[in-house]
């Protein structure tokens, strides 16, 4: 376990993650039920963009720095407002210093009946993430094989809910994992809504994957991508995609507002590109 999210946090890849995943707990907000998100790849929580690891890439500042800048519609302020209150709330309105995870995202927009389980196997980080969660009745931080967890923690027993699998892609057949572990926690609960990032960077397998998830048997399959610039001769990281499993009706339509202005403002000389295409039917 060599990979260290503290380098990456805040790039336009954990901004376009995060956007989808505060859309998709505002949908689940929309009924009083309560409801649960599992993060079974939970990193640190809270990232400080001026440590030694963030500075040395600079990659946030391509990412949220380009984000807080931007001057938005009113509908596409409106649809990235969950996301962007949560930054602004860690930095209590001055400048951005610290950049928000997903847990402690997530944890911004819970209601009082709503619960969070953040997974993590990396000792050192799942301590701090109990360091920042402690007291904290609604969530509840696991050291543990996040893969594990998509049998044993499933279903919640609020029965509504959010999966989000955000794994390194250290080992070698990620993709090819996921297909296989989705597929087995889809069986224990095909109500959940599931959401998995993944890499554009070996275009060749992520069409391999994409063609896995077509041929699944798990319905209502839809894939979100935004790419920053066409594919490079040499593995980079292009573009940034995710999986829907269930999606929220809305999704759609707010992300062909949303990722059209994001492709804009994150994209190689604003000619970032954006797609939405369904893999499976409902
Ligand atoms: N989801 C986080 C966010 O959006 O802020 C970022 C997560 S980062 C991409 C991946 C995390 O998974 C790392 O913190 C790593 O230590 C952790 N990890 C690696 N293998 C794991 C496993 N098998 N189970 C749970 N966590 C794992």
């Amino acid at each position: 376990m060599n990979y260290r999210h503290a380098y990456h946090a805040g790039n336009f890849a954990d901004v376009v993650k995060h956007a989808i995943v505060a859309r998709i707990v505002e949908y689940l907000k929309r009924k009083d039920k309560a409801f649960r998100v599992i993060d079974t790849h939970a990193g640190i929580g809270l990232y400080d963009l001026s440590s030694e690891e963030a500075q040395k890439t600079g990659e946030w500042r391509d990412g949220i720095g380009r984000l807080v800048e931007a001057s938005l519609d009113e509908k596409t302020a409106s649809l990235l407002n969950p996301l962007l209150e949560a930054v602004h709330k860690e930095n209590q309105g001055r400048g951005i210093q610290y950049y928000p995870g997903s847990p402690r995202l997530v944890r911004h927009l819970l209601r009082r009946q709503d619960r969070l389980t953040a997974i993590e196997l990396h000792p050192q980080d799942a301590g701090r993430l109990k360091e920042i969660f402690a007291g904290d009745f609604q969530t509840r931080v696991i050291e543990l094989d996040g893969w594990l967890a998509l049998g044993a923690h499933l279903p919640p027993k609020e029965k509504r809910g959010l999966v989000l699998i955000d794994p390194p892609f250290e080992e070698e057949d990620e993709f090819g994992r996921i297909v296989t572990k989705l597929e087995k926690a889809h069986r224990r609960w095909p109500g959940g809504i599931y959401a998995v990032w993944y890499p554009i960077k070996n275009h060749d397998a992520v069409q391999a994957f994409r063609r896995r998830l077509a041929e699944s048997g798990i319905a209502d399959v839809i894939d979100i991508r935004l790419e920053l610039r066409p594919p490079s001769s040499e593995p980079r990281l292009d573009g940034t995609g995710m999986i829907v499993v269930n999606p929220p009706f809305v999704l759609r339509e707010e992300m062909e507002t949303l990722l059209p202005v994001l492709a804009g403002i994150l994209g190689e000389e604003g000619k970032g590109r954006w797609a939405l295409e369904r893999l499976t039917a409902e």
